[in-house]
């Protein structure tokens, strides 16, 4: 059989275009081909006598052509071919547009197959350019399901219907069965022949159904070996041991009671740390459940060890606001924290690195800077990074390259949906934050229309004069940005604020800024000198001004679910009562439908799910650099129970089968280290 690495251009019936065509697919080698799944499929099974056809169904006829087709040039630019074609029950008037070849590919007195739409005219029955073939032998685009793939220019559904039927003839018969037998039993799966052969061209939607099963499974299989062969690696790499212990003058220290769910993860920290294996856990906590807490208690367990710890925000305000939180909490404990971040004068840097190479801190507090090439740690043990996804895999791995080996702990304030976390931080042992500190008030939250603009001002007005302040946020307007409707940039939008309350404190502040420029408007609305702060999202994580009582988010169309419950969080930090208001003038029922969401809950987990039903995986994190692989079949939002399974099942193999050694896993090593490597952003 061919080789699954051979390039497309040597199967036959490819030639050199073809081939050059289905490289702009992604399509290279034979294995690309016979993995290039349809993007859906027509059914084109079911054929009727044409006096039972209806107007507008769309299906296949068996017809003789009665007369000679006859071409008419209308003028330049416009052929059209007639012809009549006859059953027992009746006629059909067929018509081709622009296709001037149908006229010679259909012979009068010869039967074809006739797919196409029913249009009716009185009693008179026609299709316009229905697809064609002989009665008689073997069908490939009438009579049955029929595959629709994405094509680029070059290739028309039929030829690469045909490019795909070629790449199957040469290797269906002696395909590598990556999964298990006793894993394919288990589960009730096809075979990968049959499963390739009916995902392309599929005998009926229960054969489909059946491919489709299988190769869901075995994508999400591979993957799952693939994390938890990862895993298992992690798991056995040694780390540093941190013998002393007790937690009790950190506890003591504490300005407030930690609740169930941080001590919790504050003790799977510290048996991780304990434990001589490298600690790589997310600590997963809606937004407000105080993780920042927990990473603080580590920094102190590895500070007592007499390690350092580094801390990574996703930006200079969060990384700013870190500094003193943990700075205020953990100096009167002894540590001494430094900070070291990308609007730091030269000479600022240059101290703060030789710090570090010399060991004067026990917790640095950064941005991205904190893993730039010419920063070296002393005695590095510990690596925090906030919001993990806003960092790309990637940044986390360069920071923990630094040490030897220094344990790691990721904060997510976005709540992932349980299923995306598994293949996510599918690496990564999770600890989960369900519970808010006691006292916090639920944010309450209105969705409204520009009619309420005017009751929205008075209720500005009332709040600041209350002492209370204000946020609102406008979406991010990029200047080439074409917009179907107006869309108030930050900026113009803090302007026209300022006009309609000139008694108050207006600011603005957005991610073109610089660094300082940002910072020093942040500080301002902390230490209260501002009342109304309009911004763009650059305020989504981690901000912390308790005296905030409402946030107004302009365009509220425009941002997700997840990200609109992270600026929810901005308020209700306080004491005090808050509110959030999600103004939209976008009329459509989805948008209120989603809208209405946040109105009725406050569980960043629930909202996170709706999220991904409604958005898709894709969306939900914005970009591909978030860490998620690809998926040829499974949809990493719907098919959570085969995830699960699969995830199941490798873990019975690799407890068996750890390396993936085995002869009998040969295909399956292979088909994982494709994926690893393929991904290699992604992971690692
Ligand atoms: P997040 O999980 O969003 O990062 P933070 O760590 O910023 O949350 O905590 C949010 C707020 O809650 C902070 O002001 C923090 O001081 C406070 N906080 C944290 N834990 C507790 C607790 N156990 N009791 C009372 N307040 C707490
Ligand atoms: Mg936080």
């Amino acid at each position: 059989m061919a080789d699954l690495n051979t390039d497309v251009r040597y199967i036959k019936g490819i030639g050199e275009k073809k081939a050059q065509a289905l490289n702009k697919l992604g399509v290279f080698s034979l294995r690309d081909l016979v993995s290039f799944f349809p993007r859906k499929y027509e059914d084109r099974s079911s054929v009727k006598p044409i006096a039972l056809t209806c107007e507008g169904e769309n299906i296949c006829v068996e017809a003789m052509v009665a007369d000679t087709p006859r071409l008419t040039r209308v003028r330049r630019g416009l052929d059209i071919v007639k012809l009549r074609a006859v059953d027992d029950s009746g006629a059909l008037d067929v018509t081709y547009f622009n296709m001037p070849y149908a006229k010679d590919n259909l012979q009068r007195g010869e039967t074809y197959v006739f797919f196409g739409k029913i249009e009716t005219s009185g009693p008179r029955r026609g299709m316009v350019n229905p697809v064609f073939e002989k009665a008689e032998g073997e069908r490939h685009v009438t009579g049955r399901i029929v595959p629709v793939y994405r094509v680029a220019a070059g290739l028309s559904q039929r030829v690469m219907q045909q490019a795909v039927r070629q790449g199957l003839d040469a290797c269906l018969e002696e395909l590598p069965d990556v999964l298990p037998h006793s894993v394919r039993e288990r589960c009730g799966l096809a075979q990968t022949g049959y499963a390739y052969e009916n995902i392309h061209f599929p005998a009926d939607f229960e054969a489909l159904e059946l491919a489709r099963r299988r190769l869901i499974f075995e994508e999400l299989f591979v993957l799952a070996c693939a994390l938890g062969r990862m895993r298992g690696e992690r798991a056995r790499e040694s780390g540093i041991r941190m013998e002393k212990s007790g937690l009790a003058r950190f506890w003591a220290a504490l300005p407030f009671e930690p609740t169930g769910a941080q001590r919790r993860a504050v003790e799977d920290g510290i048996r991780d740390m304990d434990s001589g294996a490298v600690m790589n856990r997310l600590i997963q906590g809606d937004v407000g459940s105080g993780k920042t807490l927990v990473a603080a208690a580590l920094i102190w367990h590895c500070a007592e060890n007499g390690y350092m710890s580094a801390f990574m925000a996703p930006t200079e305000i969060l990384a700013e606001q870190h500094y003193h939180t943990l700075s205020e909490l953990l100096t009167p404990l002894g540590l001494r924290v430094g900070k070291l971040t990308g609007s730091m004068t030269a000479r600022e840097k240059r101290t703060a690195r030789e710090a570090l190479k010399n060991g004067d801190y026990d917790l640095v507090i950064g941005t991205h800077a904190l893993f730039s090439a010419d920063v070296e740690y002393e005695k590095l043990g510990l690596v925090v990074t906030d919001e993990q996804h806003r960092f790309g895999v990637g940044q986390r791995s360069a920071l923990i390259g630094k040490g030897q080996k220094p344990h790691v702990l990721v904060m997510s304030a976005t709540p992932i949906p349980r299923t995306l976390a598994l293949i996510i931080y599918g690496d990564l042992d999770v600890s989960i934050i369900d519970e808010l500190p006691p006292g916090r008030q639920k944010v309450d939250t209105f969705a409204v229309d520009e009619s309420y603009r005017e009751r929205l001002n008075g209720f500005i007005r009332k709040l600041a004069g209350e002492g209370r302040q204000i946020f609102v946020v406008c979406p991010m307007v990029e200047e080439n940005d074409e917009l179907p409707q107006k869309l108030k940039s930050a900026e113009e939008h803090a302007r026209d604020l300022q006009q309609s309350f000139p008694e108050l404190r207006v600011a603005c502040v957005h991610g073109k800024m610089k660094a300082k420029d940002k910072d020093a408007v942040m500080s301002a609305m902390a230490a209260g000198e501002i009342d109304i702060l309009v911004a763009t999202t650059v305020i989504e994580v981690g901000v912390d001004v308790p005296n905030a009582a409402l946030i107004v988010v302009e365009n509220a169309e425009r941002f997700g679910l997840s990200q609109l419950h992270q600026l929810r969080g901005r308020v209700g930090r306080g004491r005090n009562k808050s509110w959030c208001i999600l103004v939209s003038d976008h009329d459509g029922e989805e948008n209120r439908a989603r809208l209405n969401i946040m109105t009725k809950t406050n569980d960043g987990f629930k909202i996170s799910e709706e999220d991904l039903r409604l958005r898709g995986p894709g969306d939900f994190f914005g970009s591909r650099q978030h860490g998620l692989p690809e998926m040829h079949v499974a949809d990493l939002g719907a098919d959570v129970n085969v995830l699960q399974k699969a995830q199941q099942e490798a873990a019975l193999l690799l407890a068996d089968d750890p390396g993936l050694t085995k002869p009998e896993h040969a295909a399956l090593r292979e088909s994982v280290e494709r994926l690893l490597k393929s991904n290699a952003d992604s992971f690692n």
